[in-house]
């Protein structure tokens, strides 16, 4: 088996965030493509990461495009500079921190920005509902 198949069996075929089924050629630019199966490594290569093995793991090129190089600490910045976080992102947090890539001090710092950012939802909500629902 090569390296390659045997990154592609690691998850059954499937993709470790979303849990996809992978293709492994995609015959058109659509949901085909999505699911194309592509290498991540869980530790990226900017942080350090190397090519071994056990570093690498299948994943749909969908969501290999969203993590991009944003792995740990940087992702936390981008969500700190944007002051909201999507539903997916959640996701690779909670990876990131499975795979040690984000600090005691960072996750810290992740659970005060998301306490900051619902609340200042939560304090729309409650101001447009008193004046919605007089
Ligand atoms: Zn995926």
């Amino acid at each position: 088996m090569t390296k390659k198949e045997k990154i592609f069996n690691k998850f059954n075929g499937k993709c470790c965030i979303c849990g996809v089924e992978l293709v492994k050629f995609h015959k058109n630019m659509g949901e085909d493509y999505k699911r194309m199966f592509t290498i991540d490594h869980i530790k990226p290569i900017s942080l350090g990461g190397s090519n071994d093995i056990d570093n690498l793991r299948p994943m749909c090129q969908r969501c290999n495009s969203i993590r991009n190089n944003k792995a740990g600490e940087r992702r936390i910045k981008i969500i700190k500079d944007r002051k909201y976080i999507k539903d997916y992102e959640m996701k690779f947090i909670i990876d990131d921190i499975c795979n040690g890539l984000i600090t005691k001090s960072d996750i810290q710092e992740l659970k005060e920005e998301l306490l900051n950012i619902y609340e200042d939802t939560l304090n729309k909500i409650d101001t447009l509902s008193v004046n919605l629902f007089k």
